[in-house]
């Protein structure tokens, strides 16, 4: 479903990824950890090509991600973002915040992409706070939010980061449960996060990631049961 093969990437002269490779299969659920500045955030926007690759190439749905030719607005709108500050669109109503996309990208008239917004928004919890603006939501209520609008767009595949990082202890939660209900169901997911909470509840499997290397990518199993590299076994024991 997701295929990165010997990707590099650079900032500049900097090079924040270096020859990258990893396969996410449908229905998998894939946690990307690892310490600050060591590429994860740059890894999964190559995906939906919100970063450009400079070597290595990236396929996802048998579509050339980094292809020239490859139709960008359409690839983005079959996989879904959800960032660390939900990116929710201030000045428009939870309602118009969950209609644009679907309007803009998809051509959904408007009175179909609302009642899709609206069982969306059912769905997390949050149909009562349709009519209000993301200003007059909890963090953890926008970034559910932020959610629902990505799966407004019928995604193939989900891509999240850090998403629950920027929310206080008791919203965290709320944002992981539906998460994990949407990798029951059977959502292709590639997760930036250091929920090991999580991982070890629904992940297939977790990449660490150091400088710009994916230096382990193994089974939830093996990941979290065997004798990792040095760097992974310290980062682990920061955050675990
Ligand atoms: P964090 O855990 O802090 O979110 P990360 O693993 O997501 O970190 P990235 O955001 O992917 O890391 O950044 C990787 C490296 O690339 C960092 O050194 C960062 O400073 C650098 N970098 C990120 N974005 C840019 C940019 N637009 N221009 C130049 N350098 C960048
Ligand atoms: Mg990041």
């Amino acid at each position: 479903m997701i295929e990165i093969n010997n990707v590099s990437k650079w900032y500049g002269k900097f090079q924040v990824l270096t020859d990258c490779t990893t396969n996410v299969a449908k229905g998998d659920v894939v946690v990307v950890c690892g310490p600050s500045g060591s590429g994860k955030s740059t890894l999964i926007k190559t995906v939906n090509a919100l970063e450009p690759i400079q070597q290595g190439d990236i396929v996802v749905d048998g579509i050339k991600v980094n292809d020239p030719k490859t139709n960008l607005p359409k690839l983005r709108s079959r996989v879904g973002m959800v960032f660390q500050h939900f990116e929710l669109f201030p000045h428009l109503s939870i309602t118009e915040n969950l209609a644009l996309a679907q309007r803009k990208v998809l051509g959904r008239p408007r009175d179909e992409a609302e009642a899709t917004g609206l069982k969306l928004l059912e769905r997390v919890g949050l149909k009562a706070h349709a009519h209000k603006f993301p200003g007059q939501l909890s963090g953890g209520q926008q970034q559910r939010v932020a959610i629902a609008r990505a799966l407004a767009m019928n995604p193939i595949a989900m891509l999240f980061d850090e998403p629950t990082s920027a929310l206080d202890p008791e919203m965290i939660s709320e944002v992981l449960d539906i998460m994990v209900q949407l990798a029951h169901e059977g959502m292709t997911m590639m997760v930036v996060t250091h929920e090991m909470g999580f991982a070890r509840k629904v992940a297939n499997r977790v990449i660490f990631m150091d400088e710009g290397h994916i230096v382990e990518d193994a089974g939830k199993e093996e990941f979290f049961s065997t004798e990792r590299c040095a760097r992974a076994q310290q980062f682990l024991s920061k955050i675990l």
